[in-house]
């Protein structure tokens, strides 16, 4: 099969029930041809230890080898990325993380993921993913905006992605800009509360109140997947909030690499497993089309894929954040679902002007809400239309 958008179906493993599978097959492997497996791996992106000031404070209180032993043999994650504050840590200290994340990660079956949280008073909180154990520290102080940080990342060639949390609350990270290369995703859920719109389930709206929810940055035409993490300086690691990551394996690179293409879900804390595409298109993926190129896209071919920890309230598919589409199982105690579901509409309709000359973008992603409360989210799938003009056209 050629594929114009230059990103190719995949086949996940975790979907087998009987009872659903049927369905899932015609969802997902009828008409596509898979070209690559993938894995979904669950972890923690943002805890910190005792090395944070903050976290003295509570009384939780590791040190960054207890967090590790505890997101491997107590909340049995396969990654956990610990996030101190960057301004805080020696050289020392950094080099004996950088020391303990080499020694710890073992490739298949835990992966300890070098990151660090860096943050100023104007620009807020961003959090850095290294994609290796020597990479140096950086900081708000050397580097005191987002742009020189990604400046910086460009100019020494050192591999690292950065993604802003609580941007929606009090300390906004700045999303006036982002980097389309360096910066793959958003934090929708962590133990400040849930950061998707303004007034969704789970947020303390009386200490948000930018304009700066993961749906308005969307709006803006960012393309930000979704991840989340404790940031729960009280909370143990994968207790408020994990990151579900689609990687080819469980190495920090491949975990890493799925990160930069936003092949990631995120969840409140439970591990839900849900996976999405439109018309074979995974999780994470911009498609880019003109007018040329409608008719190979539209109607829009969705399947949609749950499996969750106890039984589904709803799971909902949202596009440019207005629920489109909302599937219920109400007799069924089923915490399992598989659908394919047809957008009927034109490249254009309905969908937010960005930039000039008629040029639109769609965003879509897939909301599951659990009756125990708990709640997850795919990363989106972007259209983005641009009208070519006479005389440009490829042959
Ligand atoms: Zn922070
Ligand atoms: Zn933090």
């Amino acid at each position: 099969m050629s594929d114009p958008f230059h990103c190719l179906p995949w086949q996940v493993d975790w979907f087998v029930p009987e009872l659903e599978h049927r369905k899932y097959e015609k969802a997902f492997r009828e008409d596509a041809d898979y070209s690559e497996r993938v894995r979904l791996y669950f972890g923690d992106m943002h805890k910190h230890t005792n090395l944070s000031p903050c976290a003295r404070v509570h009384p939780y209180n590791q040190s960054p080898a207890e967090s590790y032993a505890h997101a491997r043999d107590v909340a049995k994650t396969d990654f956990l990325a610990l996030c101190d504050h960057a301004e805080r840590l020696t050289d020392t200290q950094w080099r004996e993380c950088m020391t303990l994340a080499r020694e710890t990660t073992r490739p298949g079956q835990f992966v300890a993921w070098p990151a660090v949280e860096w943050a100023t008073g104007l620009y807020g909180h961003r959090n850095l993913y290294y994609r290796d154990c020597g990479a140096p520290l950086l900081s708000g102080r050397t580097l005191p905006s987002p742009a020189r940080l990604w400046r910086h990342l460009r100019a020494e060639n050192i591999p690292g992605l950065t993604i802003p949390h609580h941007a929606a609350r009090e300390l906004p990270a700045d999303l006036t800009r982002t980097d389309e290369d360096l910066e793959p995703a958003y934090e929708i859920f962590s133990g400040w509360g849930n950061e998707e719109y303004h007034g969704a389930p789970m947020q303390d709206t009386d200490r948000s109140f930018t304009r700066n929810f993961a749906v308005d940055t969307l709006l803006r035409g960012f393309h930000l997947g979704f991840v989340a993490g404790g940031d729960g300086h009280p909370a143990p690691p994968a207790d408020s909030g994990i990151t579900g990551i689609y990687a080819s394996e469980l190495t920090l690179p491949a975990l890493w690499e799925a990160l930069r293409q936003r092949r990631t879900i995120a969840t409140t804390g439970a591990r839900i497993r849900l996976d999405f595409h439109v018309n074979g298109f995974p999780i994470g993926s911009i498609l880019r089309f003109n007018q040329h190129q409608v008719g190979q896209l539209f109607p829009l071919r969705i399947g949609v894929a749950v499996q969750g920890t106890s039984p589904i309230e709803r799971c909902e598919i949202v596009e440019n954040g207005v629920t489109i589409h909302t599937k219920t199982k109400p007799r069924a105690r089923l915490d399992q679902m598989a659908y394919q579901w047809f957008r009927h509409s034109g490249p254009t309709d309905g969908v937010r002007r960005i930039g000039s000359a008629g040029n639109v973008s769609r965003f879509l992603y897939v909301r599951v809400t659990q009756r125990d409360g708990h709640m997850a989210w795919t990363s989106p799938i972007w259209l983005d239309y641009q009208v070519e003009e006479e005389g440009e056209q490829q042959p």
